[in-house]
Protein backbone atom coordinates (compact mmCIF):
# COMPACT_ATOMS: atom_id res chain seq x y z
CA UNK A 1 0.00 0.00 0.00
CA UNK A 2 1.28 3.06 -0.63
CA UNK A 3 0.70 6.19 1.59
CA UNK A 4 -1.85 8.95 0.36
CA UNK A 5 -1.83 12.33 1.89
CA UNK A 6 -5.03 14.89 2.65
CA UNK A 7 -5.21 18.21 3.37
CA UNK A 8 -8.16 20.16 5.07
CA UNK A 9 -9.44 22.20 8.31
CA UNK A 10 -7.50 21.45 11.42
CA UNK A 11 -11.27 20.87 13.73
CA UNK A 12 -10.06 19.24 16.72
CA UNK A 13 -6.61 18.52 17.65
CA UNK A 14 -4.23 15.56 18.21
CA UNK A 15 -2.99 12.59 16.70
CA UNK A 16 -4.85 9.82 15.79
CA UNK A 17 -4.53 6.69 14.20
CA UNK A 18 -6.90 3.17 13.07
CA UNK A 19 -8.41 1.18 10.87
CA UNK A 20 -10.50 2.82 7.85
CA UNK A 21 -13.63 3.36 8.18
CA UNK A 22 -15.95 5.34 5.56
CA UNK A 23 -19.09 5.95 7.33
CA UNK A 24 -22.38 6.54 4.85
CA UNK A 25 -25.42 7.94 7.21
CA UNK A 26 -28.92 7.19 6.20
CA UNK A 27 -31.27 10.34 6.60
CA UNK A 28 -33.27 10.52 10.10
CA UNK A 29 -36.76 9.36 9.06
CA UNK A 30 -39.86 9.19 11.43
CA UNK A 31 -42.76 9.40 9.43
CA UNK A 32 -46.10 8.25 11.36
CA UNK A 33 -47.85 9.01 8.16
CA UNK A 34 -46.32 6.32 6.05
CA UNK A 35 -48.70 3.54 4.63
CA UNK A 36 -48.58 0.73 7.54
CA UNK A 37 -47.43 -2.14 4.94
CA UNK A 38 -44.43 -0.09 3.99
CA UNK A 39 -43.57 0.99 7.75
CA UNK A 40 -44.07 -3.34 8.39
CA UNK A 41 -41.63 -3.82 5.76
CA UNK A 42 -39.14 -1.39 7.32
CA UNK A 43 -39.74 -2.95 10.90
CA UNK A 44 -38.61 -6.35 9.91
CA UNK A 45 -35.78 -5.00 7.76
CA UNK A 46 -34.58 -3.11 11.11
CA UNK A 47 -34.78 -6.00 13.27
CA UNK A 48 -33.17 -7.73 10.80
CA UNK A 49 -30.63 -5.11 10.66
CA UNK A 50 -30.20 -5.09 14.23
CA UNK A 51 -29.66 -8.69 14.48
CA UNK A 52 -26.74 -8.85 11.85
CA UNK A 53 -24.89 -5.94 14.50
CA UNK A 54 -25.87 -8.09 17.47
CA UNK A 55 -24.32 -10.83 16.15
CA UNK A 56 -21.04 -8.82 14.57
CA UNK A 57 -20.49 -7.32 17.92
CA UNK A 58 -20.83 -11.07 19.48
CA UNK A 59 -18.36 -12.35 17.15
CA UNK A 60 -16.16 -9.43 17.76
CA UNK A 61 -15.98 -9.77 20.97
CA UNK A 62 -15.46 -13.56 21.59
CA UNK A 63 -12.12 -13.14 18.80
CA UNK A 64 -10.97 -10.19 21.09
CA UNK A 65 -11.21 -12.38 24.45
CA UNK A 66 -14.22 -10.30 25.62
CA UNK A 67 -16.74 -13.21 27.05
CA UNK A 68 -18.54 -10.79 29.11
CA UNK A 69 -19.77 -8.71 26.27
CA UNK A 70 -19.74 -11.64 23.70
CA UNK A 71 -22.65 -13.13 26.31
CA UNK A 72 -24.07 -9.67 26.36
CA UNK A 73 -24.96 -9.10 22.77
CA UNK A 74 -25.96 -13.00 22.43
CA UNK A 75 -28.53 -11.96 25.14
CA UNK A 76 -29.65 -9.31 23.56
CA UNK A 77 -30.36 -11.25 20.58
CA UNK A 78 -32.13 -13.51 21.96
CA UNK A 79 -34.70 -10.54 23.70
CA UNK A 80 -34.52 -9.04 20.19
CA UNK A 81 -35.73 -12.58 18.90
CA UNK A 82 -38.32 -12.62 21.74
CA UNK A 83 -41.28 -12.98 19.21
CA UNK A 84 -43.93 -11.41 21.55
CA UNK A 85 -42.11 -8.53 20.93
CA UNK A 86 -41.65 -8.47 17.68
CA UNK A 87 -45.40 -9.56 16.71
CA UNK A 88 -46.44 -7.04 19.21
CA UNK A 89 -44.63 -3.96 17.09
CA UNK A 90 -45.65 -5.62 14.25
CA UNK A 91 -49.35 -5.29 15.56
CA UNK A 92 -48.91 -1.48 16.61
CA UNK A 93 -47.62 -0.43 12.95
CA UNK A 94 -50.38 -2.90 11.04
CA UNK A 95 -53.19 -2.22 13.29
CA UNK A 96 -53.23 0.88 14.92
CA UNK A 97 -51.15 2.78 12.00
CA UNK A 98 -48.04 3.86 14.19
CA UNK A 99 -44.55 4.48 12.34
CA UNK A 100 -42.29 1.50 12.78
CA UNK A 101 -39.76 3.56 15.17
CA UNK A 102 -42.35 4.59 17.63
CA UNK A 103 -44.28 0.90 17.26
CA UNK A 104 -40.79 -0.95 18.23
CA UNK A 105 -40.37 1.30 21.46
CA UNK A 106 -43.53 1.27 22.74
CA UNK A 107 -43.97 -2.33 21.96
CA UNK A 108 -40.76 -2.92 24.21
CA UNK A 109 -41.91 -0.13 26.95
CA UNK A 110 -45.21 -2.51 27.40
CA UNK A 111 -43.04 -5.78 27.92
CA UNK A 112 -40.47 -3.78 30.11
CA UNK A 113 -43.46 -2.41 32.46
CA UNK A 114 -45.22 -6.16 32.75
CA UNK A 115 -41.24 -7.23 33.90
CA UNK A 116 -40.81 -4.60 36.17
CA UNK A 117 -44.62 -5.25 37.71
CA UNK A 118 -43.39 -8.69 38.71
CA UNK A 119 -40.62 -7.47 41.43
CA UNK A 120 -38.43 -9.14 41.02
CA UNK A 121 -34.62 -7.60 40.66
CA UNK A 122 -33.84 -9.89 37.82
CA UNK A 123 -36.52 -9.37 36.04
CA UNK A 124 -36.29 -5.64 36.76
CA UNK A 125 -32.79 -5.44 35.18
CA UNK A 126 -34.13 -7.56 31.77
CA UNK A 127 -36.81 -4.58 31.62
CA UNK A 128 -33.55 -2.37 30.44
CA UNK A 129 -32.34 -4.82 28.40
CA UNK A 130 -35.45 -5.06 26.72
CA UNK A 131 -35.62 -0.71 26.18
CA UNK A 132 -32.17 -0.76 25.31
CA UNK A 133 -32.45 -3.39 22.32
CA UNK A 134 -35.58 -1.48 21.32
CA UNK A 135 -33.40 2.02 21.06
CA UNK A 136 -31.17 -0.12 18.87
CA UNK A 137 -33.76 -0.92 16.35
CA UNK A 138 -35.46 2.73 16.73
CA UNK A 139 -31.82 4.01 15.89
CA UNK A 140 -31.91 1.70 12.46
CA UNK A 141 -35.37 3.00 11.70
CA UNK A 142 -33.94 7.04 12.22
CA UNK A 143 -30.40 6.81 10.99
CA UNK A 144 -29.68 8.14 14.54
CA UNK A 145 -26.37 6.85 16.49
CA UNK A 146 -25.90 4.67 13.13
CA UNK A 147 -22.10 5.30 13.01
CA UNK A 148 -22.30 3.74 16.86
CA UNK A 149 -23.37 0.18 15.24
CA UNK A 150 -20.75 0.38 12.42
CA UNK A 151 -17.57 0.56 14.93
CA UNK A 152 -16.01 -2.67 15.80
CA UNK A 153 -12.20 -1.53 16.19
CA UNK A 154 -10.65 1.29 16.92
CA UNK A 155 -11.09 3.54 13.87
CA UNK A 156 -10.78 6.49 11.54
CA UNK A 157 -13.93 7.81 10.54
CA UNK A 158 -14.25 9.14 6.96
CA UNK A 159 -17.91 10.68 6.32
CA UNK A 160 -18.82 13.23 3.93
CA UNK A 161 -20.72 14.81 7.33
CA UNK A 162 -21.66 13.22 10.64
CA UNK A 163 -24.64 14.42 12.47
CA UNK A 164 -24.04 15.54 16.62
CA UNK A 165 -26.00 12.42 17.29
CA UNK A 166 -23.98 10.09 15.54
CA UNK A 167 -20.93 11.47 17.39
CA UNK A 168 -22.33 11.55 20.95
CA UNK A 169 -23.63 8.04 20.38
CA UNK A 170 -19.76 6.34 19.10
CA UNK A 171 -18.09 4.38 21.50
CA UNK A 172 -15.13 6.49 22.59
CA UNK A 173 -12.66 4.05 22.52
CA UNK A 174 -13.54 2.96 18.98
CA UNK A 175 -13.93 5.98 17.75
CA UNK A 176 -10.36 7.55 17.24
CA UNK A 177 -10.45 10.16 14.96
CA UNK A 178 -12.69 11.90 12.33
CA UNK A 179 -11.94 12.98 8.93
CA UNK A 180 -14.87 14.56 6.92
CA UNK A 181 -15.12 15.71 3.22
CA UNK A 182 -17.64 18.59 4.48
CA UNK A 183 -17.78 20.66 7.12
CA UNK A 184 -16.10 23.72 8.90
CA UNK A 185 -14.34 24.47 11.77
CA UNK A 186 -17.24 25.91 13.99
CA UNK A 187 -19.76 23.41 12.33
CA UNK A 188 -21.84 21.57 14.86
CA UNK A 189 -19.64 18.16 14.54
CA UNK A 190 -16.37 20.03 14.92
CA UNK A 191 -17.13 21.66 17.90
CA UNK A 192 -18.34 17.88 19.57
CA UNK A 193 -15.08 16.84 18.04
CA UNK A 194 -13.37 19.06 19.97
CA UNK A 195 -15.41 18.76 22.95
CA UNK A 196 -14.85 15.11 23.22
CA UNK A 197 -11.42 15.53 22.68
CA UNK A 198 -11.56 13.66 19.36
CA UNK A 199 -9.02 14.58 16.70
CA UNK A 200 -10.85 15.66 13.88
CA UNK A 201 -9.69 17.56 10.29
CA UNK A 202 -12.88 18.71 8.41
CA UNK A 203 -13.17 20.15 4.67
CA UNK A 204 -11.21 17.57 3.34
CA UNK A 205 -13.53 17.64 -0.18
CA UNK A 206 -15.25 14.49 -1.29
CA UNK A 207 -12.29 12.57 -2.71
CA UNK A 208 -11.59 11.28 0.21
CA UNK A 209 -14.64 9.46 -0.14
CA UNK A 210 -13.51 7.37 -2.84
CA UNK A 211 -10.03 7.11 -2.07
CA UNK A 212 -10.39 5.61 1.57
CA UNK A 213 -12.44 3.03 0.86
CA UNK A 214 -9.89 1.22 -0.23
CA UNK A 215 -7.53 1.90 2.50
CA UNK A 216 -6.54 -0.19 5.41
CA UNK A 217 -5.63 2.80 8.18
CA UNK A 218 -5.77 5.68 8.72
CA UNK A 219 -3.08 8.30 10.22
CA UNK A 220 -4.48 11.90 11.31
CA UNK A 221 -2.83 15.15 12.65
CA UNK A 222 -5.74 16.93 13.68
CA UNK A 223 -3.23 20.08 14.83
CA UNK A 224 -1.79 20.29 11.21
CA UNK A 225 -5.38 19.40 9.60
CA UNK A 226 -3.70 16.16 7.87
CA UNK A 227 -5.05 12.88 7.15
CA UNK A 228 -2.77 10.36 5.35
CA UNK A 229 -4.26 6.83 4.04
CA UNK A 230 -2.33 3.58 4.59
CA UNK A 231 0.62 5.23 6.52
CA UNK A 232 4.13 3.17 6.68
CA UNK A 233 4.15 1.14 9.23
CA UNK A 234 7.19 2.49 10.95
CA UNK A 235 6.18 5.11 11.02
CA UNK A 236 3.25 4.09 13.54
CA UNK A 237 4.78 5.39 16.81
CA UNK A 238 4.74 9.16 15.18
CA UNK A 239 0.87 8.95 15.45
CA UNK A 240 0.00 8.04 18.92
CA UNK A 241 -1.93 10.63 20.88
CA UNK A 242 0.56 12.66 22.80
CA UNK A 243 -0.70 12.14 26.94
CA UNK A 244 -2.33 14.79 28.26
CA UNK A 245 -0.93 16.49 31.07
CA UNK A 246 -4.16 18.18 32.48
CA UNK A 247 -4.96 16.56 34.99
CA UNK A 248 -1.71 16.21 36.34
CA UNK A 249 -1.41 20.58 36.48
CA UNK A 250 -4.42 19.77 39.15
CA UNK A 251 -6.89 22.42 39.71
CA UNK A 252 -6.88 25.74 38.80
CA UNK A 253 -8.13 28.08 41.38
CA UNK A 254 -11.44 30.44 40.29
CA UNK A 255 -9.68 33.50 40.83
CA UNK A 256 -11.68 36.98 39.49
CA UNK A 257 -9.63 37.72 35.94
CA UNK A 258 -8.76 41.26 35.44
CA UNK A 259 -6.79 42.86 32.92
CA UNK A 260 -3.40 44.07 33.66
CA UNK A 261 -4.94 47.71 34.13
CA UNK A 262 -7.85 45.85 36.75
CA UNK A 263 -10.62 45.79 34.36
CA UNK A 264 -12.97 42.49 34.96
CA UNK A 265 -13.76 40.11 32.42
CA UNK A 266 -15.58 37.21 33.11
CA UNK A 267 -13.81 34.12 32.53
CA UNK A 268 -16.72 30.98 31.51
CA UNK A 269 -17.00 28.33 30.43
CA UNK A 270 -19.23 26.32 27.14
CA UNK A 271 -19.93 22.78 27.87
CA UNK A 272 -22.75 20.10 26.82
CA UNK A 273 -22.77 17.81 29.74
CA UNK A 274 -22.33 17.74 33.54
CA UNK A 275 -18.65 16.05 32.99
CA UNK A 276 -17.45 18.85 31.08
CA UNK A 277 -18.61 21.44 33.59
CA UNK A 278 -16.24 19.53 36.44
CA UNK A 279 -13.56 19.57 33.71
CA UNK A 280 -14.10 23.80 33.20
CA UNK A 281 -14.22 24.13 37.00
CA UNK A 282 -11.22 22.17 37.62
CA UNK A 283 -9.67 24.66 34.57
CA UNK A 284 -10.58 27.59 36.84
CA UNK A 285 -13.82 28.88 34.89
CA UNK A 286 -15.82 31.24 37.18
CA UNK A 287 -18.97 30.02 35.71
CA UNK A 288 -21.02 28.39 32.79
CA UNK A 289 -21.16 30.99 29.99
CA UNK A 290 -23.07 28.14 27.78
CA UNK A 291 -25.08 25.07 28.00
CA UNK A 292 -25.85 23.59 25.02
CA UNK A 293 -29.20 21.92 25.98
CA UNK A 294 -30.17 20.25 22.69
CA UNK A 295 -26.59 18.02 23.56
CA UNK A 296 -27.78 16.59 26.35
CA UNK A 297 -30.97 15.13 24.47
CA UNK A 298 -29.15 14.12 21.82
CA UNK A 299 -28.46 10.52 22.10
CA UNK A 300 -32.46 9.39 23.16
CA UNK A 301 -35.44 8.88 21.28
CA UNK A 302 -37.35 11.12 23.43
CA UNK A 303 -37.18 14.40 25.40
CA UNK A 304 -36.33 14.39 28.68
CA UNK A 305 -39.69 15.39 30.45
CA UNK A 306 -39.36 18.16 33.37
CA UNK A 307 -38.19 16.06 36.15
CA UNK A 308 -34.94 15.00 34.32
CA UNK A 309 -34.51 17.87 32.71
CA UNK A 310 -34.39 19.56 36.69
CA UNK A 311 -32.05 16.88 37.57
CA UNK A 312 -29.62 17.61 34.45
CA UNK A 313 -29.57 21.37 35.22
CA UNK A 314 -28.95 20.68 38.94
CA UNK A 315 -26.22 18.10 37.85
CA UNK A 316 -24.41 20.76 35.43
CA UNK A 317 -24.64 23.01 38.79
CA UNK A 318 -23.53 20.71 41.15
CA UNK A 319 -20.35 20.21 38.80
CA UNK A 320 -19.65 24.15 39.25
CA UNK A 321 -20.64 24.66 42.74
CA UNK A 322 -21.63 28.86 43.97
CA UNK A 323 -20.97 30.18 40.20
CA UNK A 324 -23.85 31.41 37.32
CA UNK A 325 -24.80 28.50 35.21
CA UNK A 326 -25.85 30.02 31.95
CA UNK A 327 -28.68 27.93 29.84
CA UNK A 328 -29.60 27.88 26.90
CA UNK A 329 -32.66 27.07 25.88
CA UNK A 330 -33.50 24.03 22.86
CA UNK A 331 -31.48 25.29 19.61
CA UNK A 332 -32.61 22.94 16.92
CA UNK A 333 -32.46 23.35 13.37
CA UNK A 334 -29.94 24.06 10.84
CA UNK A 335 -27.00 21.50 11.37
CA UNK A 336 -29.00 20.43 14.81
CA UNK A 337 -31.81 17.39 14.66
CA UNK A 338 -32.79 15.93 17.79
CA UNK A 339 -33.72 12.26 16.87
CA UNK A 340 -36.46 13.00 19.11
CA UNK A 341 -37.72 15.95 17.48
CA UNK A 342 -38.19 15.33 14.03
CA UNK A 343 -38.63 19.24 12.16
CA UNK A 344 -40.59 19.26 8.51
CA UNK A 345 -37.81 19.36 5.66
CA UNK A 346 -36.69 23.16 4.77
CA UNK A 347 -35.26 24.13 1.57
CA UNK A 348 -32.79 26.74 3.63
CA UNK A 349 -32.80 24.81 7.49
CA UNK A 350 -30.39 27.64 8.07
CA UNK A 351 -32.98 30.10 7.59
CA UNK A 352 -35.77 28.51 8.49
CA UNK A 353 -37.06 27.06 11.92
CA UNK A 354 -34.11 27.17 14.07
CA UNK A 355 -33.79 28.13 17.78
CA UNK A 356 -36.09 30.02 19.28
CA UNK A 357 -38.38 30.16 16.48
CA UNK A 358 -38.63 26.37 17.14
CA UNK A 359 -39.55 26.50 20.93
CA UNK A 360 -42.28 29.30 19.80
CA UNK A 361 -44.43 27.19 17.59
CA UNK A 362 -44.13 24.20 19.99
CA UNK A 363 -45.03 25.48 23.47
CA UNK A 364 -45.45 21.85 24.66
CA UNK A 365 -41.81 21.28 24.17
CA UNK A 366 -41.00 24.71 25.53
CA UNK A 367 -42.98 24.84 28.94
CA UNK A 368 -41.73 21.84 30.18
CA UNK A 369 -37.94 23.24 29.58
CA UNK A 370 -38.65 26.61 31.41
CA UNK A 371 -40.31 25.23 34.17
CA UNK A 372 -37.57 23.11 34.77
CA UNK A 373 -35.35 25.95 34.69
CA UNK A 374 -37.17 27.73 37.25
CA UNK A 375 -37.36 24.76 39.45
CA UNK A 376 -33.76 24.56 38.85
CA UNK A 377 -32.97 28.06 40.07
CA UNK A 378 -34.64 27.51 43.24
CA UNK A 379 -31.42 26.26 44.46
CA UNK A 380 -28.89 27.55 42.04
CA UNK A 381 -27.74 30.73 40.08
CA UNK A 382 -29.63 29.26 36.81
CA UNK A 383 -29.54 32.18 33.97
CA UNK A 384 -31.33 31.43 30.73
CA UNK A 385 -30.11 32.37 27.05
CA UNK A 386 -32.39 32.56 24.05
CA UNK A 387 -31.08 31.16 20.92
CA UNK A 388 -31.62 32.59 17.19
CA UNK A 389 -33.03 35.86 18.56
CA UNK A 390 -34.43 38.19 15.68
CA UNK A 391 -37.38 40.58 17.01
CA UNK A 392 -38.16 42.07 20.50
CA UNK A 393 -41.22 39.73 20.17
CA UNK A 394 -39.52 36.91 20.30
CA UNK A 395 -37.73 38.11 23.62
CA UNK A 396 -41.75 39.09 24.68
CA UNK A 397 -43.48 36.01 23.66
CA UNK A 398 -40.78 33.83 25.77
CA UNK A 399 -41.84 36.38 29.42
CA UNK A 400 -45.16 35.43 28.74
CA UNK A 401 -44.26 31.92 28.54
CA UNK A 402 -42.01 31.92 31.69
CA UNK A 403 -44.94 33.63 33.41
CA UNK A 404 -47.64 30.65 32.51
CA UNK A 405 -44.84 28.20 33.25
CA UNK A 406 -44.08 29.79 37.12
CA UNK A 407 -48.04 30.24 37.18
CA UNK A 408 -48.52 26.58 36.68
CA UNK A 409 -45.50 25.41 39.01
CA UNK A 410 -46.98 27.48 41.99
CA UNK A 411 -50.80 26.28 41.13
CA UNK A 412 -49.22 23.11 41.75
CA UNK A 413 -47.39 23.86 44.76
CA UNK A 414 -43.66 22.93 43.40
CA UNK A 415 -41.05 25.52 44.62
CA UNK A 416 -39.64 27.87 41.92
CA UNK A 417 -37.94 31.07 41.67
CA UNK A 418 -39.92 33.83 41.30
CA UNK A 419 -37.97 35.13 38.25
CA UNK A 420 -35.27 33.91 36.32
CA UNK A 421 -32.64 36.61 34.14
CA UNK A 422 -33.40 36.02 31.02
CA UNK A 423 -30.83 36.82 27.97
CA UNK A 424 -30.20 36.80 24.41
CA UNK A 425 -27.72 35.71 22.16
CA UNK A 426 -26.86 38.40 19.17
CA UNK A 427 -26.30 36.24 16.53
CA UNK A 428 -28.75 37.17 13.93
CA UNK A 429 -27.51 40.48 12.12
CA UNK A 430 -31.00 42.38 12.58
CA UNK A 431 -30.49 41.41 16.24
CA UNK A 432 -27.00 43.30 16.49
CA UNK A 433 -28.66 46.47 14.54
CA UNK A 434 -31.37 46.37 16.78
CA UNK A 435 -29.54 45.70 20.08
CA UNK A 436 -30.89 48.93 21.94
CA UNK A 437 -34.15 47.88 21.73
CA UNK A 438 -33.30 44.16 22.69
CA UNK A 439 -30.82 45.60 25.83
CA UNK A 440 -34.65 47.16 26.97
CA UNK A 441 -35.92 43.48 27.16
CA UNK A 442 -32.44 41.44 27.83
CA UNK A 443 -31.16 40.82 30.97
CA UNK A 444 -27.55 39.99 29.52
CA UNK A 445 -26.13 39.62 25.65
CA UNK A 446 -24.09 36.66 24.75
CA UNK A 447 -22.70 37.27 21.26
CA UNK A 448 -22.28 33.59 18.99
CA UNK A 449 -19.84 34.99 16.70
CA UNK A 450 -20.49 31.09 14.91
CA UNK A 451 -23.41 32.25 13.79
CA UNK A 452 -23.25 36.00 13.65
CA UNK A 453 -20.35 35.30 11.42
CA UNK A 454 -22.30 33.34 8.53
CA UNK A 455 -25.39 35.47 8.62
CA UNK A 456 -23.49 38.21 8.47
CA UNK A 457 -21.39 36.97 5.28
CA UNK A 458 -23.87 34.78 3.99
CA UNK A 459 -21.75 31.95 4.25
CA UNK A 460 -22.94 28.32 5.50
CA UNK A 461 -20.20 27.87 8.42
CA UNK A 462 -20.34 24.17 7.77
CA UNK A 463 -19.32 24.80 3.80
CA UNK A 464 -15.56 24.03 3.46
CA UNK A 465 -16.14 25.50 0.32
CA UNK A 466 -16.27 28.79 1.72
CA UNK A 467 -13.59 28.26 4.45
CA UNK A 468 -11.97 31.46 3.20
CA UNK A 469 -14.60 33.73 3.10
CA UNK A 470 -15.96 32.13 6.62
CA UNK A 471 -14.04 34.54 8.53
CA UNK A 472 -15.45 35.80 12.34
CA UNK A 473 -12.26 38.00 11.81
CA UNK A 474 -13.82 40.23 8.86
CA UNK A 475 -14.62 44.14 9.86
CA UNK A 476 -18.24 43.58 9.01
CA UNK A 477 -18.84 41.05 11.93
CA UNK A 478 -16.43 42.80 14.40
CA UNK A 479 -18.91 46.11 13.92
CA UNK A 480 -21.75 43.74 14.86
CA UNK A 481 -20.30 43.12 17.87
CA UNK A 482 -19.40 46.33 18.96
CA UNK A 483 -22.21 47.34 18.11
CA UNK A 484 -24.27 44.45 20.49
CA UNK A 485 -21.72 45.62 22.96
CA UNK A 486 -22.39 49.41 23.26
CA UNK A 487 -25.93 49.15 23.18
CA UNK A 488 -25.34 46.55 26.36
CA UNK A 489 -23.48 48.83 27.98
CA UNK A 490 -26.12 52.00 27.07
CA UNK A 491 -28.64 50.04 29.26
CA UNK A 492 -26.50 49.15 31.70
CA UNK A 493 -26.44 44.63 30.52
CA UNK A 494 -23.22 42.89 30.22
CA UNK A 495 -21.87 41.82 26.93
CA UNK A 496 -20.54 38.31 26.49
CA UNK A 497 -18.69 36.26 23.65
CA UNK A 498 -19.85 32.26 23.05
CA UNK A 499 -18.60 31.80 20.04
CA UNK A 500 -15.91 29.99 19.02
CA UNK A 501 -14.13 33.17 18.56
CA UNK A 502 -13.83 33.28 21.97
CA UNK A 503 -11.47 30.38 22.74
CA UNK A 504 -8.67 31.85 20.37
CA UNK A 505 -5.73 33.73 22.97
CA UNK A 506 -5.02 35.98 19.46
CA UNK A 507 -8.29 37.39 20.10
CA UNK A 508 -8.74 38.16 23.49
CA UNK A 509 -7.38 41.52 23.44
CA UNK A 510 -9.64 42.91 20.62
CA UNK A 511 -12.89 41.43 21.90
CA UNK A 512 -12.02 42.96 25.36
CA UNK A 513 -11.09 46.40 23.13
CA UNK A 514 -14.68 45.80 21.33
CA UNK A 515 -16.29 45.87 24.69
CA UNK A 516 -16.91 41.98 25.78
CA UNK A 517 -17.84 41.76 29.20
CA UNK A 518 -17.35 37.66 29.38
CA UNK A 519 -15.91 35.15 27.63
CA UNK A 520 -17.30 32.13 27.34
CA UNK A 521 -14.43 29.43 25.96
CA UNK A 522 -14.28 25.77 25.55
CA UNK A 523 -12.42 23.88 28.87
CA UNK A 524 -9.76 23.51 27.05
CA UNK A 525 -9.01 26.91 26.27
CA UNK A 526 -9.66 28.74 29.67
CA UNK A 527 -5.77 28.30 31.02
CA UNK A 528 -4.50 30.40 27.87
CA UNK A 529 -7.47 32.60 27.00
CA UNK A 530 -6.76 33.62 31.53
CA UNK A 531 -3.09 34.20 30.26
CA UNK A 532 -4.34 36.63 27.36
CA UNK A 533 -6.93 38.89 29.57
CA UNK A 534 -4.03 39.19 32.37
CA UNK A 535 -1.90 40.43 29.60
CA UNK A 536 -4.24 42.77 27.96
CA UNK A 537 -3.52 46.88 28.64
CA UNK A 538 -7.52 48.02 27.84
CA UNK A 539 -6.39 51.45 26.47
CA UNK A 540 -4.44 49.16 23.95
CA UNK A 541 -6.81 47.08 23.39
CA UNK A 542 -9.89 49.50 22.54
CA UNK A 543 -6.51 51.32 19.89
CA UNK A 544 -6.04 48.11 18.75
CA UNK A 545 -10.57 47.51 18.01
CA UNK A 546 -10.53 51.17 16.37
CA UNK A 547 -7.97 49.61 13.89
CA UNK A 548 -9.53 46.44 13.48
CA UNK A 549 -12.75 48.34 12.48
CA UNK A 550 -10.89 50.22 10.13
CA UNK A 551 -9.65 47.61 8.42
CA UNK A 552 -10.28 46.38 4.75
CA UNK A 553 -10.24 42.56 5.40
CA UNK A 554 -10.21 39.64 8.03
CA UNK A 555 -6.62 39.31 6.64
CA UNK A 556 -5.58 42.68 7.61
CA UNK A 557 -7.32 42.47 11.25
CA UNK A 558 -5.39 38.78 11.23
CA UNK A 559 -1.75 40.98 10.64
CA UNK A 560 -2.80 43.34 12.70
CA UNK A 561 -2.94 40.79 15.85
CA UNK A 562 0.18 39.05 15.02
CA UNK A 563 1.70 42.27 14.97
CA UNK A 564 0.77 43.22 18.28
CA UNK A 565 1.54 39.74 19.78
C1 LIG B 1 -22.77 30.56 18.06
O1 LIG B 1 -23.52 30.54 17.07
O2 LIG B 1 -21.73 31.26 18.13
C2 LIG B 1 -23.07 29.71 19.23
C3 LIG B 1 -22.38 29.80 20.34
O3 LIG B 1 -24.08 28.79 19.09
P1 LIG B 1 -23.92 27.40 18.28
O4 LIG B 1 -22.48 27.25 17.88
O5 LIG B 1 -24.37 26.32 19.18
O6 LIG B 1 -24.82 27.62 17.12
MG1 LIG C 1 -25.48 29.65 17.31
Amino acid sequence: MTARSFTGLAAAPGLAFGAALVYHATPARLDASADPATERTRLIRALAETDATFAAHEAASRAAGQSESAAIFAAHRLLLNDPSLRERAIALVTELGQAAAEAIIAAAEEQALELERLGDAYLSARAADVRAVAVQVWRALTGSGGLGRRLVAPSIVVARDLDPADLAGAPRDLLRGIALAAGGITAHASIIARSLGIPAVVGLGDAILTAAASARTIALDGDQGLVTLDPPADDAARWRPRPCDRSARGATPRDPVTTRDGRRVRLLANVASPAEARDACAEGAEGIGLLRTEWLFLERPDLPDEEEQVALYQAVAAAMPDAPITVRTLDIGGDKRLPALPLPREDNPFLGSRGIRVCLSRPEIFLPQLRALLRARATHDIRLMLPMVTTVAEVRRTRALLDQARNQLVAAGRPCAPSIPLGVMIEVPAAALNAGHLAQEAAFFSLGTNDLTQYTLACDRGNHRLADLYQPLDPAVLRLIRMACEAAHQHGRPAGICGELSSDPQVTALLIGLGADELTCAPAALERVRAAITATDTRAARDLAERALAAEGPEQVRAMLRDTL
